[in-house]
């Protein structure tokens, strides 16, 4: 087998990226913090209130005039994976507290705890399911819904 020559300088970009990705993930798991949740109504995809915890940005690289153009973040559907641009007073208001019922995973590897993880977060109670900021664990919404007279 012959080694490519030049491998230690030439790097592919592709690898660029997955190291950046790897220390971003490291620093979150080292760093744990509640990450944004937002509950938005999916009305294009599933129709219900769901979680958006992540987004997306589809980067539009226009070679005639050689920019690039960075539309709005879109939210994201945590249970269709529609998205959707973020519009200003799109998110529901979180009006009723759930526990997490979850299981978080574990400090080290790939096992969950036997803990369960407690900790209370507030959520929409039209939300369908209900995903909790600290452990990205997801549970359907065990809030009842409001009362219809508030
Ligand atoms: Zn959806
Ligand atoms: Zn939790």
């Amino acid at each position: 087998m012959v080694e490519p020559s030049g491998t230690e300088q030439r790097e592919p970009t592709g690898w660029a990226f997955v190291r950046m990705m790897v220390r971003e993930f490291v620093h979150e798991w080292r760093h744990p913090t509640p990450f944004p949740v937002r509950y938005l109504r999916c009305d294009d995809g599933c129709g219900r209130v769901t979680p958006h915890s992540s987004i997306q940005r589809i980067y539009t690289l226009r070679v005639a005039e050689r920019e690039v153009a960075a539309p709005p973040a879109e939210a994201v559907c945590d249970e269709c994976r529609h998205a959707q641009p973020r519009t200003v007073g799109d998110e529901i208001t979180a009006d009723v507290t759930v526990t997490c019922t979850g299981h978080p995973f574990r400090r080290f590897g790939s096992k969950r705890s036997r803990r369960t993880c407690g900790q209370q977060f507030a959520v929409p109670g039209t939300a369908s399911s209900v995903l909790c900021p600290w452990r990205a664990t997801s549970q359907p919404n065990p809030a009842p819904p409001p009362p219809a007279n508030r």
